[in-house]
């Protein structure tokens, strides 16, 4: 996809994360690879405001041009899920709701539903609490993406990546669902949870799940 499609793309899934109520207002960001670096939503711009030259480009090295618009305040933590992860073409963070009222209470998602596998692992961790924007932020996400593609972040939301938007945007919306179910059970009880070979049953199987 050349730069303007990019560009044009970032937006029409930003303005989805308001719509499909994925994140309110000016919350969230998110970001594609692009070159040596990627392009990222501006920090607090809102959404449907956002025209293709108010997208911003920053490199690896994490620089950017001082131009009318600033990045995201989290392009630490996107530059850091971009060197970290060499497959990784898309970032969606959000504070969906969901996610966030799970995150509050430092719970990760277990195996209560197959469907956990759809991020890489048995679990889906919570990244330890850090101020918004920071390096020790990103630190705390790297890790709990250990072998993932999303993690909830302690008092604050998600984060997903994938190798593209679409596949990016899709996973944070399942890691919504799930943080629902979850929630769903746990007001029931203490749900049954998956062992261990089940669940590498399933993340066996569940790479080849998707057709299209
Ligand atoms: P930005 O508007 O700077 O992207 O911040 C939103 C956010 O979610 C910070 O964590
Ligand atoms: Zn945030």
């Amino acid at each position: 996809m050349n730069e303007f499609s990019l560009r044009k793309n970032i937006i029409k899934y930003s303005k989805l994360l308001n719509q499909t109520n994925l994140s309110p207002l000016r919350s969230g960001n998110i970001s594609a690879r692009y070159k040596d670096g990627f392009l990222i939503t501006p920090s607090g711009v809102k959404y449907k405001n956002l025209k293709p030259k108010d997208i911003v480009f920053v490199n690896l090295k994490g620089i950017f041009k001082k131009g009318k618009n600033k990045p995201s305040s989290e392009w630490k933590l996107h530059k850091d899920i971009y060197l970290d992860k060499i497959n990784s073409k898309a970032i969606v963070h959000c504070h969906s709701k969901h996610a966030l009222i799970l995150s509050c209470f430092k719970k990760k998602i277990p195996p209560f539903h197959y469907m956990v596998a759809v991020a890489g692992g048995e679990d889906i961790k919570c990244a330890k609490y850090a101020t918004y924007g920071t390096s020790e932020l990103s630190k705390n996400i790297i890790k709990a993406l250990n072998e993932r593609s999303a993690c909830l972040i302690e008092n604050h939301g998600q984060v997903s990546f994938s190798n593209s938007l679409p596949e990016a945007f899709e996973l944070a919306q399942e890691v919504e669902y799930l943080s629902e179910q979850y929630l769903g059970c746990l007001r029931t009880g203490k749900p049954k949870i998956l062992s261990k070979s089940q669940m590498q049953k399933v993340l066996l199987k569940v790479k080849n799940y998707k057709q299209d």
